[in-house]
């Protein structure tokens, strides 16, 4: 449940108590969540009594009703701590919450966001399968009308919380193959149904504590009110609100990540002498953290922009891509001249950078992966030979009669 007192806080206040939780609860706790090896119960429930799971669901449906801009600063805040901590919250607040709010019917609206803004109920995003990753609109996943409902048969891979969440918007294939995108439909599935199996890959590389599910759904059924907006071949199009949404969340998270390393390794070029003198005092290396700081500031500024032009009303999903495509390659370099700069330490023992090096690696990969963004934009690109620099806005998304109201 979230604290009463944190809908009655201006942004600022709000912002100072999640950089409050962030430090004295989130980084102390990494410890802890390596050890066991998932989030604590712990951790979870701090998460949603400060409200986290509800920064994007609007206040009429209980939750906080951040702008972009604000989300996006939250994000850079909570993401100094461990990435995998946002997994947990991000199919809620991201991928499934948009695509609810401006896809789903009334009913699905009121009767889910209210519960996944408390933390109580989460719901994971069932897109990617093993034979349609990058292509997803080449999902095989298929939905059978039956009467009174559906029949879903398919596999799903890497689903972020979909070992635990209580609901999963599964995409399936309600047309012909050869409708592609526009073939797909959306659906809420209990992962609690007959028909539904889920498991743990036996290893993580990165975001080891909070492991993506595999799932198979053999004869699954589901009645009516199961289709997302009520309506057949939208699935796509919400699949994508869900996305665009998450992909700047990614962008400020990399910023979140990119700025801890950056702070946890300049503490130790302070504190370790070779050569007489603190590390920090050699040319080179300050060269390095110039670089990382230059870097990581054009991610902000970059991921702030996009954010922005969100605000402003439409979806501006090429500046949306072009952040998340600079960021994660960012926090990329960040990390990895950061572990260089820790010589040993940056292979050897507890030290949290090693660990966020790992981490990072797949935000190159989810929400798209850089090849994928370089050239979706490169192709966007080649159609506006001429262009001015607006291509983003030439590009835009409209946000469903919902979004903002
Ligand atoms: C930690 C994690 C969490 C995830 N969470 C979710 C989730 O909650 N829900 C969900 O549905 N999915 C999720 N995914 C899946 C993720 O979206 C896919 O991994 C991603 O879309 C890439 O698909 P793939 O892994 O099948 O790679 P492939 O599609 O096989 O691509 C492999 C590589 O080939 C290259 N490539 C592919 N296509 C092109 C192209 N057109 N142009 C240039 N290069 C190309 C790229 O280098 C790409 O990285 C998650 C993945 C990870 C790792």
């Amino acid at each position: 449940m979230i604290d009463p007192e944190v809908f009655a806080l201006g942004f600022d206040d709000y912002l100072a108590r999640v950089a409050e939780l962030t430090d004295d609860v989130l980084i102390p706790a990494e410890a802890e969540m390596v050890a066991a090896g998932s989030v604590p119960d712990h951790v979870l429930r701090a998460l949603a009594h400060h409200g986290l799971f509800a920064v994007s669901i609007p206040r009429r449906l209980g939750g906080l009703e951040w702008s972009m801009t604000q989300q996006v600063r939250l994000t850079m805040e909570f993401t100094r701590a461990s990435c995998v901590y946002r997994s947990r919250f991000s199919t809620v607040i991201g991928l499934c919450s948009q695509a609810i709010l401006d896809h789903g019917t009334d009913e699905q609206r009121e009767g889910l966001l209210p519960k996944m803004a408390a933390g109580e109920h989460v719901t994971a995003f069932a897109l990617t399968e093993p034979d349609a990753g990058s292509d997803a609109a080449s999902l095989t996943t298929t939905a059978r009308r039956v009467y009174g409902g559906w029949v879903i048969d398919g596999r799903k891979r890497y689903i972020t919380n979909g070992h635990w969440a209580d609901d999963l918007v599964v995409f399936a294939r309600t047309g012909e193959a050869a409708d592609g995108a526009a073939g797909v439909s959306a659906f809420f599935v209990p992962r609690v149904s007959e028909g539904v199996t889920t498991w743990l890959p036996e290893r993580m590389n990165g975001h080891a504590e909070a492991p993506v599910a595999e799932i198979e759904l053999t004869g699954v059924r589901v009645d009516d009110s199961a289709l997302l907006g009520g309506s057949v071949g939208t699935g796509f199009a919400a699949a994508l609100r869900g996305i665009n949404h998450a992909r700047l969340h990614v962008a400020a998270t990399c910023v979140g990540q990119a700025t801890r390393m950056l702070e946890e390794t300049t503490r130790h070029l302070l504190g370790r002498r070779q050569f007489g003198a603190p590390l920090a005092d050699l040319g080179a290396v300050q060269a390095d953290l110039g670089g990382c700081f230059a870097d990581l500031e054009a991610g902000r500024a970059l991921t702030l922009a996009a954010a922005e032009a969100f605000d402003s009303g439409r979806i501006p999903r090429h500046r949306i891509a072009a952040a998340k495509l600079f960021c994660s390659e960012m926090a990329g370099r960040v990390a990895d001249r950061c572990v260089q700069l820790l010589g040993g330490e940056g292979i050897v023992g507890d030290n949290p950078v090693p660990r966020m090096w790992r981490d990072v690696r797949a935000l190159r990969i989810y929400e798209g992966s850089s090849p994928v963004h370089e050239r979706n934009l490169g192709r966007a690109v080649a159609r506006h030979v001429g262009m001015d620099g607006t291509l983003p806005d030439t590009y835009r998304v409209t946000r469903g009669p919902a979004a903002g109201a």
